[in-house]
């Protein structure tokens, strides 16, 4: 019966509904006035939506097993992992760097706004990194790896990701002033909408959200920075609002004409794992073997993915601007 409660509890793991459960059970609401007690409530419905939308591609006979196989598997490989390995960075900067705060905040309206601005700058940094340094790519493309859209996209990550992004986000957001409580809360916030713009086109089809693509970073353009189409790549790196892409030119709506394909440029097999999770290192080592001396190879190291010493460049920002250069946009 051992394995049952196993099965009972990576269930309830899953679903982040431990929290509604004990409610449940004991029947006392009150936790309900908390801010614990509602980001519990709220935390079981990313699992729940992916739910639906593997019902929906279900019984729309639009299921295809390999557009969550992968994701599935990293899941599982990622919890038994992470069992092992003590992701405490973000306690670890937080307990270093505090006393280094330029100034402290307190968790009010304002500097709500001030640390979600940071935190987006703070996010942007991590990502943008994560796409131009070679190295942070390895780490970072398990996430582009998979070639269609939906929620289980966002379990999707090599299980160093997580700790590196927190390494650079809470230490920018502790060094700006964003106090522990509210970065928290924003981390949570940023959790939810991080995971809820991979919606797939099953879920929500045209992921534009109406008026909101105005206001916030949409599934929409979302999809756009998952998509290897020349025009849509390296863009987007955002998470709600899209400011600093804005700020460093990196918007791309997503064109009604130009329908994103999903995954990455290197040829792949996007359903072996073990190219999903570690093709990119072996693509580095072998670069990195092949270059002329070691200037060459450690520059393999921090040069953006596509940069080549024989300077035949591949890189992102090249195959776009020779797009753009071919067919400007109207
Ligand atoms: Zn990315
Ligand atoms: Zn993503």
């Amino acid at each position: 019966m051992e394995i049952l409660q196993t099965i009972y509890n990576e269930l309830v793991a899953f679903f982040s509904i431990g929290q509604v459960i004990t409610m449940f059970k004991t029947g006392d609401y009150s936790v309900l006035n908390t801010l614990d007690g509602v980001l519990g409530v709220i935390s079981p419905l990313i699992p729940l939506l992916l739910v639906i939308e593997l019902t929906r591609a279900l019984l729309f006979k639009k299921f295809k097993r390999s557009h969550y196989r992968i994701q599935f598997f990293i899941y599982v490989f990622n919890n038994v992992v992470g069992r092992f390995i003590s992701i405490g960075v973000v306690g670890f900067i937080v307990g270093v760097l505090q006393p280094y705060a330029l100034f402290n905040s307190s968790f009010t309206w304002y500097w709500l706004i001030y640390g979600y601005i940071v935190w987006e700058l703070a996010h942007f940094v991590y990502h943008f990194l994560g796409h131009k340094v070679r190295l942070f790519w390895c780490l970072h493309s398990t996430h582009h790896a998979p070639e269609a859209m939906n929620l289980s996209v966002t379990y999707a990550h090599f299980f160093l990701e997580g700790p590196y992004a927190d390494l650079i986000r809470t230490s920018i957001c502790i060094l700006l002033g964003v106090n522990p409580p509210l970065l928290f809360f924003i981390m949570f916030i940023d959790g939810f909408w991080g995971a809820f713009i991979h919606a797939g086109e099953n879920l929500i089809k045209d992921g534009r959200l109406g008026f909101l693509q105005k206001l916030v970073l949409t599934p929409s353009h979302h999809r756009v920075h998952h998509a290897r189409n020349p025009l849509y790549m390296d863009t987007n790196f955002c998470n709600l609002l899209n400011i600093w892409d804005k700020v460093f030119k990196t918007f791309q709506p997503e064109h009604h004409a130009i329908p994103p394909e999903y995954g990455i440029t290197r040829t792949m097999n996007a359903q072996n794992f073990w190219d999903v999770y570690f093709g990119e290192f072996a693509a580095l080592a072998k670069d990195m073997y092949k270059a002329p001396g070691i200037t060459n190879k450690l520059l393999y190291l921090v040069m953006p993915p596509g940069w080549s010493h024989t300077g035949n460049h591949k890189t992102a920002s090249v195959v776009r601007a020779e797009y753009l250069q071919q067919q400007p946009l109207q």
